[in-house]
């Protein structure tokens, strides 16, 4: 099964060395690897294509436009969206989460609250702390369990007729935990809030279907799943997205301006002003391809049975304790070793060849709620293998002997 299922040489980067040693990249959570298709798409967009798009005056500004819309079309359809014009481009999931916040500033006021959870990354966070300083709610967060799991009835008891918006992560870049993000929303929607799903760590690992979820917004990035850095998407409800007010002011998102005031675009238009990242989006859409092709289940399956294996070799190791156990998780394993700080452990692995993340990993609420200074992060992704869980378990053997 391994060999057919084995698709790390679509991955150039994965071929070199570092520090000397074979890479065993172990930072997907963080940014994943690209496959050759992606990069060439790139690539060929720019050797073949680009122009600036929605100006089509000529043949190139006619097929770079296409090239986008397919790409929209493609993104959409990964996340299950059934209208491609309810995605929008943005940076990646920190400005979606942004965009959603400003537009929301004017329909909350004193009296209201947002929730989310003590789970979040920091850009599900300040975003809505700096809603809060303009419009005068107030931002409250539900409990985690020492396990690193949602507490469901302090959710529960925190979500009240003055919650307006409910903001949770799907996946926990942290600790890996898979929130039951389905049950959130019907809840949220149940006491009239809106319901934003933070799916930045989700969509490579989780079958997505934003129209199941029933989700106002999901935001994702196309770095975390085999795609380029500073491009992502927003689904956003068509109905809210008519609503929402545009995030930027510029090109591309009028209709039709005078000195004294503007028409805007339709959505997506709307909130995308300015030229947009063209070959980011065309990189986005040859990732939901290459993502497509895959046999996803099967890889998933190997990459569960990945993050299960490291979880049991690595408890094996005496003075070594996880950080969160979850009972659904996805990708990530979180640990501490007993006299060591984990910056000691990541560069005694780097020397290794074995790329893996310490610190806070943008969740300090986390650590704190957790009583932990930071954790030890091994991410895996469809590309990793049995190897290079051996690989981790010898390097941090290798490094308790150093530290
Ligand atoms: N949310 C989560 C759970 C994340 O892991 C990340 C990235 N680490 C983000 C949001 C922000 O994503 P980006 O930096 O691509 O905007």
């Amino acid at each position: 099964m391994a060999a057919s299922l084995d698709i790390s040489g679509d991955f150039p980067i994965l071929a070199r060395q570092v520090n000397g040693q074979p890479l065993t990249y172990l930072d997907s959570a963080a940014t994943t690897q690209k496959p050759q298709a992606v990069i060439d798409a790139i690539r060929h967009y720019y050797e073949r294509r680009n122009a600036n798009v929605h100006r089509a005056a000529h043949a190139l500004a006619e097929e770079a436009t296409a090239a986008m819309e397919d790409a929209r079309a493609k993104v959409a359809a990964l996340v299950g969206a059934g209208d491609a014009r309810e995605l929008i481009f943005t940076r990646g999931a920190t400005e979606g989460i942004n965009l959603v916040a400003a537009g929301l500033t004017d329909r909350l006021g004193p009296g209201d609250e947002v929730l989310i959870t003590e789970l979040e990354h920091h850009s599900n966070i300040v975003p809505w702390q700096m809603l809060c300083q303009r419009s005068g709610a107030a931002l409250v967060a539900c409990r985690v369990t020492a396990t690193g799991e949602i507490d469901l009835s302090d959710f529960h008891a925190k979500l009240r007729p003055r919650t307006k918006l409910v903001a949770i992560g799907h996946v926990s870049n942290a600790l890996g935990t898979v929130n039951p993000v389905a049950a959130l929303i019907e809840a949220a929607h149940a006491q009239g809030a809106l319901a934003l799903i933070d799916g930045a760590q989700a969509v490579q690992h989780l079958d997505v279907d934003v129209g199941r979820l029933g989700c106002d917004f999901y935001a994702f990035s196309a770095h975390k799943l085999f795609g380029p850095t500073g491009i992502g998407a927003l689904y956003g409800r068509a109905a809210l997205l008519e609503e929402l007010p545009p995030y930027q002011g510029g090109g591309e998102m009028i209709e039709h301006v005078s000195i004294e005031r503007t028409i805007y675009n339709q959505p997506p238009y709307k909130f995308e002003a300015g030229t947009p990242n063209i070959a980011g989006a065309v990189g986005f859409g040859a990732a939901a391809d290459y993502l497509a092709g895959l046999p996803r289940q099967a890889l998933r399956d190997r990459e569960a049975a990945l993050v299960s294996q490291a979880v049991s070799r690595l408890k094996q190791i005496p003075g070594l304790r996880m950080v969160g156990e979850p009972r659904e998780r996805v990708s990530v394993v979180s640990f501490l070793v007993d006299g060591g700080h984990p910056h000691d452990f990541g560069t005694l692995l780097d020397q290794q060849g074995i790329a893996v993340r310490t610190g806070h990993h943008c969740a300090m609420p986390l650590m704190e709620r957790l009583g932990v200074p930071g954790t030890i992060r091994a991410s895996f992704a469809l590309y990793n293998s049995p190897a290079d869980v051996e690989r981790l378990v010898a390097g941090v053997e290798k490094a308790i002997e150093f530290v």
